[in-house]
């Protein structure tokens, strides 16, 4: 998914960038408000899934370019600032922000919220970016109505698992590290969590007949091997 970076310190946007690339995010890096509303215009490019909005910038301040990004279009919206008090926040997201995020933050909250307003629903006639349905030989993951079915047979799941199963089935092959699917499907940190992740994941080869399609890559994560059509 794309992700459009607007911040006008380079070397926090230098390390962020790598971070969001490790997490499958296409990141481009505007400098200034006009530069951010330029890379917006539509173009030949797939559309931003989400902007990552810092308000201290150079040009224009932060909160006007939330208001003109917002009047043009949909990308969910995610201020980054330094300003914590309560009336910034709300000036903020009146402006149709979609979240806000404090500096100094953890990057897997950060994550976390990037997935969280990717993934709320979006405005009726609205254009879902990236495909909504995902096919791996006989796996059929819709993702609208987070519906999975294995040759043409629905099988229920529970929440996190459709989300795992999601998650790891929009890059078949990549190996996804464990820190970071908790970060995504459950939205916290690893610590704590136990053994939830193996557990979902035997369950998930079970309730889908399908023992070999999650692989697990000892020491780091899991992946999903796409099954022969
Ligand atoms: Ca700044």
């Amino acid at each position: 998914m794309r992700l459009l970076l607007v911040e006008d310190d380079d070397h926090v946007a230098a390390a962020l960038s790598a971070i969001l690339a490790r997490h499958g995010f296409d990141v481009v890096h505007a400098r200034s408000g006009e530069e951010a509303l330029q890379a917006l215009l539509p173009a030949e490019t797939a559309p931003f899934g989400v902007v990552l909005l810092d308000l201290g910038l150079p040009d224009q301040d932060g909160y006007e370019v939330c208001g003109k990004i917002r009047k043009r279009g949909s990308t969910p919206v995610i201020m980054v600032t330094a300003r914590s008090d309560v009336r910034s926040r709300i000036h903020g997201l009146n402006l149709g922000a979609d979240d806000y995020v404090v500096k100094p933050y953890d990057t897997g909250e950060l994550i976390a919220r990037i997935h969280a307003v990717i993934r709320r629903p979006t405005p009726a006639g609205a254009v879902v970016p990236g495909d909504s349905k995902l096919r791996l030989g006989p796996v059929h993951i819709e993702l609208p109505t987070r519906q999975v079915s294995v040759d043409g047979s629905v099988v229920q799941l529970t929440r996190k698992e459709f989300d795992l199963l999601a998650l790891l089935a929009q890059r078949p092959g990549v190996v996804f590290r464990r820190e970071q699917i908790i970060s995504e499907v459950w939205r916290t940190s690893w610590e704590g969590t136990g053994r939830t992740l193996e557990v979902h994941v035997a369950s998930l080869r079970s309730k889908l007949h399908m023992p070999a399609l999650i692989e697990t890559v000892r020491g780091v994560g899991y992946r999903l091997v796409a099954p022969a059509t």
